[in-house]
């Protein structure tokens, strides 16, 4: 097929994630990918600034990954997992119980953040009724987070912001805190104060007795906002929750695997969640794979019934070529130098995004690990800014007030510097040109 045969049957036929048919967005047709580039079918190379969002942390067309699909894949590619086992499923388990915090010693291999967020939401809830609280059937969480697309994982997402709006009615009514306090404001550093965690505190206390867990991405909020809060919440937010009695669902699937600079964010904080849920950088973004992950603890309430069946079992369950590839991205990481990595781009991101404060049309620019945020006044037009990144040879993907950065760790200095100098130029573009900007 020719690319316009491609992008003519796209048009036709597909949903991208978010998309519409009648107004769709441009799309690009990309041919293959290698290293931290991508190959459109018409020849033009982009250089990746998305990671293909927070997963392809190793580059495209990793041979040491491709390796590893194509070994398991001569062996099985698929084998049920009710009732089977093999070595791929439980060199990962023991690979993720080894390299997360002590507690956490049980695995259930989902396919996909969403799901696992679904299971996690459902050992949660198992604990509390197999011993009999049956009252307690919501979850707390803060607001501007993001836990998936599944009706359990949106129901915890921001109600506003999360891009489910619609579906307010029809979801359970989940108990929202405010949004953590964030690092910085209008790039002025803010200082952590206790009062800060007063929301999520009170709420808490008048809640505990229907609140089966609290959910909350450690240490930076994701999709919902790009938020960098205080390592003093989530200790707070741990501390609150062994008070009160009610379980700790840290949701890692964006932030696990070195992106903030800790293998696993709220090491930060020096704590440990009662679940753990992972996804995205998992495989290194070759096949779809996610996990939850927890203690001895859950695992003996959910049994406190006498029948201890946790009620999850998907088709893919475990999928030996996905749970191959993960163990191979899992060394790969680390036996290379990542914290390195991270810390270089992140020295890098915060000294060259920076430039970006001078343009009246940026309200911030804050940079955590390798990951870079670009936060304006006013949403950004992607229909005007896209075709001018690819104009520039790189691939980004603005989303509402934000422009972001999450390169693959192996990113060499002089391709990270192209796509902070596009980001610089597109902005100063956008505020000449358009002068939507105030
Ligand atoms: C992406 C994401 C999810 C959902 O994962 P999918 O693989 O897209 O279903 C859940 N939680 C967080 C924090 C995420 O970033």
């Amino acid at each position: 097929m020719n690319q316009e045969e491609i992008l003519a049957l796209d048009a036709k036929h597909l949903w991208h994630p978010y998309s519409s048919f009648s107004k769709p967005t441009p799309v690009l047709s990309v041919a293959s990918a290698q290293g931290v580039r991508l190959e459109l079918t018409d020849g033009r190379k982009l250089i990746d600034g998305m990671s293909s969002w927070w997963s392809t942390i190793h580059g495209y067309n990793h041979p040491v990954l491709n390796q590893a699909i194509i070994d398991q894949s001569q062996k099985m590619s698929h084998v049920m997992f009710g009732g089977l086992t093999h070595e791929p499923a439980v060199t990962l388990g023991k690979k993720l119980v080894d390299i997360t915090c002590a507690n956490l010693q049980h695995v259930f291999l989902a396919d996909s953040g969403s799901v696992a967020v679904e299971v996690a939401i459902k050992m949660a809830l198992q604990y509390c009724f197999a011993q009999g609280q049956t009252q307690k059937t919501k979850l707390l969480t803060a607001r501007n987070g993001y836990y998936g697309d599944t009706f359990g994982g949106m129901a915890v997402c921001d109600p506003v912001n999360g891009m489910h709006e619609m579906f307010t009615g029809v979801l359970p009514q989940h108990i929202f805190a405010e949004a953590p306090q964030t690092l910085t404001e209008s790039g002025e550093e803010v200082i952590w104060k206790p009062e800060f965690i007063n929301d999520f505190k009170t709420k808490l206390e008048q809640n505990h007795k229907q609140i089966a867990a609290v959910i909350i991405e450690p240490m930076v909020q994701n999709a919902g906002g790009m938020r960098f809060y205080h390592v003093e919440y989530l200790q707070a937010v741990r501390q609150l929750c062994d008070q009160y009695d009610v379980l700790l669902i840290l949701d890692e699937i964006a932030t696990g695997f070195g992106r903030t600079g800790t293998l696993f964010a709220y090491e930060q904080a020096n704590i440990q969640p009662d679940i753990l849920t992972v996804g995205k950088a998992l495989t290194g973004g070759t096949m779809t794979l996610a996990a939850t992950l927890t203690s001895r603890k859950v695992v003996d309430g959910i049994e406190a019934d006498g029948k201890g069946l946790l009620m999850h079992g998907p088709t893919f369950m475990g999928n030996p070529l996905a749970c191959s590839v993960a163990n191979a991205s899992i060394e790969l990481l680390l036996s290379s130098p990542w914290q390195d990595r991270v810390k270089a781009i992140s020295a890098q991101l915060k000294a060259e995004l920076s430039l970006c404060i001078q343009l009246d049309c940026v309200k911030e620019v804050r940079v955590k690990g390798a990951i870079g945020v670009v936060e304006l006044h006013d949403p950004l037009d992607t229909t005007w800014s896209q075709p001018r990144f690819t104009e520039k040879g790189v691939w980004l993907r603005p989303f509402g007030k934000l422009v972001y950065l999450m390169p693959a760790y192996i990113m060499e200095s002089a391709e990270l510097r192209v796509l902070t100098s596009a980001i610089y130029d597109v902005l100063s573009e956008w505020q000449k040109e358009k002068n939507a900007c105030k």
